[in-house]
């Protein structure tokens, strides 16, 4: 039984002081029991990490930090990036990577993102590898031609066990940030290809495994019908994250 693991994806948003204010109030909102229904992790900015996790340390909440990016090497002269050495001291557990911001505006290509993918797992973290198609590519019909190209380049190397361990985060490029989200049956259909795809790749039980969240504007209101779905296993989610009232409804499924 795979648990759903629900991502707040912070992006460029909150400094630290707004960054302890949001997780304090998402605690009193969702205490531990009630995270007994999904994985939670919170990915804040680089610099809110320390005070993030000073937090869930120190009243032992139950979410789990994340980042949303690192380098794959461990250190070296790479001005302004973060080593996947620091995040794991920090005790990050999460790592997104591939995330089409960090595709579109950085540059990253699969090439870049396999490393990752790679550094992460080396350092005991999970990625939570993010993968979807423009609006263009999605009315020419080569929606899955572009989601399952991304997984084979960016997973290749990696072992059916590695696989197993890691999310998926299937996120049309054309619902990020813009209020349009995919209808649970298209959503569940792509899911259902990803997962397909590793079953082809890695085998049956990785493929049994493997997380596969949606993202792309998941709200408190359209969370549940999503989770129901049988191949999306969790959401990763932007916007709606930031505001603790809003994240705390999808945390509890919609509930
Ligand atoms: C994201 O940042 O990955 C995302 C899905 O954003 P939003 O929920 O705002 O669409």
């Amino acid at each position: 039984m795979r648990k759903p693991l629900i991502s707040g994806n912070w992006k460029m948003n909150h400094n630290h002081f707004e960054a302890i204010q949001t997780v304090q109030k998402l605690a009193y909102l969702v205490g531990k029991d009630e995270l007994e229904a999904a994985d939670v992790s919170i990915h804040p900015p680089f610099t809110d990490i320390r005070s993030v996790q000073t937090v869930i340390d120190s009243d032992k909440l139950g979410y789990a930090l994340g980042a949303q990016h690192c380098h794959y090497e461990e250190k070296g002269a790479f001005t302004g990036e973060v080593s996947p050495v620091f995040l794991q001291k920090l005790g990050v557990q999460y790592v997104i990577c591939g995330h089409s911001e960090r595709r579109e505006i950085f540059g990253e290509t699969d090439e870049i993102v396999n490393k990752k993918v790679a550094a992460i797992q080396a350092h005991g973290m999970t990625p939570i590898f993010c993968c979807g198609e423009t609006l263009e590519e999605r009315e020419a019909g080569d929606t899955e031609t572009k989601v399952l190209g991304q997984i084979r380049a960016g997973l290749e190397g990696r072992t059916p066990e590695q696989v197993a361990a890691l999310v998926i985060a299937y996120e049309p490029i054309w619902a990020i940030g813009t209020g349009r989200t995919a209808t649970s049956d298209d959503a569940q259909q792509v899911c259902a290809a990803v997962r397909a795809c590793v079953a082809e790749g890695w085998g049956n039980d990785a493929a049994q495994a493997v997380r596969i969240q949606y993202g792309g504007s998941v709200k408190g209101s359209n969370i549940a019908e999503l989770i129901a779905m049988p191949d999306i296993d969790g959401a990763l989610v932007g916007g709606a994250s930031l505001d603790a009232d809003e994240f705390a409804r999808i945390c509890k499924l919609g509930v």
